[in-house]
């Protein structure tokens, strides 16, 4: 069973634990009070799970939400999705987060934030965020080599590398393996 987390860490965690796709969806929620429909199902299935509790979710897309809405309108157009992520309501799944290969794999519009960084980002994007979260010249080279060549999952494993300065177990296939080995070496 997952520990639980405390909503009040999540902004820590997404700046040192999170990989970059659940980062970016993190950051955006946050500035932008807002995540399209496939945004909120990618970053709440990850929260749900890393361990965020079905009430903490709740609250924690409450809180951001109703920052843009009146909280009518969220408890009609959104809570649903939300106990649904949880299994809590419809045909009860409880759902799992979603693999590198299925977020690699999907779709991302205009306007939309989910999707991995590395596949969907222009190149000149992901190096400029590299460069932003301190990882050096020949790091930054090593990480769009992999990019260009169009090994996403290995390029995350690389970056992973150089922003804890020790490699992954095995290479990242999943956000919530992501999440976990870094909490382990944060241990
Ligand atoms: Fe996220 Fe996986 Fe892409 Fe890494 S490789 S950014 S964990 S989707």
């Amino acid at each position: 069973d997952t520990e639980h987390i405390d909503p009040a860490h999540l902004d820590a965690y997404a700046k040192k634990q999170f990989p970059l796709c659940m980062r970016h969806l993190h950051e955006v929620l946050r500035t932008q009070h807002h995540l399209k429909h496939k945004g909120r199902l990618t970053y709440g299935l990850f929260l749900k799970g890393i361990g965020l509790s079905y009430e903490d979710a709740m609250d924690f897309w409450r809180q951001e939400f109703t920052k843009k809405l009146d909280s009518d309108k969220f408890e009609k157009q959104y809570a649903y999705n939300i106990k649904h992520t949880y299994g809590k309501v419809g045909n009860m799944t409880n759902y799992s987060p979603y693999s590198c290969v299925k977020i690699i794999t999907d779709s991302v519009g205009p306007g939309e934030h989910h999707g991995c960084p590395f596949k969907h980002w222009d190149a000149s994007v992901v190096k400029q965020k590299l460069v932003e979260h301190g990882i050096g010249a020949e790091g930054v080279t090593s990480v769009m080599d992999l990019v260009t060549n169009g090994h996403y999952q290995i390029a995350c494993t690389k970056y992973f590398e150089y922003v804890h300065g020790q490699a992954p177990s095995t290479t990242i296939n999943h956000p919530n393996q992501y999440f976990q080995e870094s909490i382990n070496l944060a241990k």
